[in-house]
């Protein structure tokens, strides 16, 4: 059996087991499987986008960069053993990660290439996938780059597919409505209940929790945020919104244009040329009997004072 096989196998079975332990014991109860925006994730980001992106950034960035730069043959790093490159690989592109998602948080333009992550408004096992097609060829390509260039073909062949595998697996996890207390732990590693308030949409969380896998980052430089851990003026313990304090489109290809320029968002969708084109996708979804427009549970509450209105932030139309 080849890796890419036993890689795919992990993934679905890991995939399975978080929608079943989300459906046993849920972050937010009553979120539908099949919620509003899932055919965009599921059929856009991670199947159309990231085929498109694999290509794009392994044989038309990488590839080229490691025969120009004469390292096809080299493998500076190849004599470590595969889990010492593995965990080397994590670490350090989680800081990377930590860094630049902080930064794409203050800053006005790269916000635009974050934003779409943040829209989704039922987080669940499949919301990580959402991402802006500019914010994985810059995240991926720097992700990829040490290890294709450090590592022969053959070496970067095994540790490739792994850090893919776990960056899938983790992503999951971390974005997935599972209501797990890690405790202590969670100065550590992440887990759902740090990046669920990641994705709040609650002006304490604006600028906190950028970390994906070790949770330490945050807690290091400061921006670590869980009640309980760090009391609130307010205390609650669970967010009680998601998503944009802003209009934001439905659509793929709106979302992307969106970012570079900003429209009257229903204006745009409600336009006779535009109109069809989403309503055919709600159309097939309804007709499959998988209701796309129902209502997150967190929407059905009331939201506290402390619901974010953001006024002097960078997260603004
Ligand atoms: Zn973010
Ligand atoms: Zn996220």
């Amino acid at each position: 059996m080849d890796l890419l096989t036993i890689t795919t196998a992990i993934l679905l079975g890991w995939m399975l087991l978080i929608i079943t332990l989300e459906r046993l014991f849920p972050y937010t109860p009553g979120l539908k499987l099949f919620r509003e925006g899932w055919w965009l994730d599921l059929v856009w980001y991670t199947l159309i986008q990231s085929y498109f992106l694999k290509i794009l950034i392994f044989d038309y960035i990488l590839a080229p960069a490691k025969s120009a730069l004469g390292l096809s043959e080299m493998g500076y790093l190849s004599h470590w053993p595969i889990w010492a490159l593995v965990l080397l690989f994590l670490v350090t592109h989680d800081l990377y990660i930590y860094w630049f998602h902080r930064w794409q948080h203050h800053n006005k333009i790269l916000w635009r290439t974050h934003e779409a992550h943040h829209s989704v408004k039922t987080v669940d096992w499949l919301a990580g996938s959402r991402s802006h097609v500019l914010e994985i060829i810059i995240n991926q390509t720097i992700e990829f780059a040490p290890i294709v260039l450090l590592l022969d073909n053959e070496t970067a062949a095994v540790v490739v597919p792994i850090k893919a595998l776990l960056d899938a697996m983790w992503g999951m996890w971390i974005h997935s409505n599972i209501d797990v207390n890690m405790g202590k732990l969670q100065y550590f590693i992440n887990g759902p209940q740090m990046h669920q308030w990641h994705h709040a949409n609650h002006r304490e969380v604006f600028y906190a929790n950028y970390a994906t896998k070790f949770a330490f980052f945050d807690w290091i430089f400061g921006t670590g945020f869980l009640p309980g851990l760090k009391p609130l003026k307010h205390a609650f313990f669970k967010p009680r919104e998601y998503g944009l304090p802003y209009e934001y489109p439905r659509e793929y290809f709106l979302q992307h244009a969106f970012s570079f320029w900003r429209f009257d968002v229903k204006k745009v969708e409600n336009h006779p040329w535009v109109k069809p084109y989403i309503e055919w996708q709600q159309t097939l979804l309804r007709w499959l009997g998988l209701d796309p427009k129902e209502p997150s549970a967190a929407a059905a509450e009331t939201p506290s004072s402390t619901t974010a209105k953001p006024a002097q932030t960078t997260l603004t139309p």
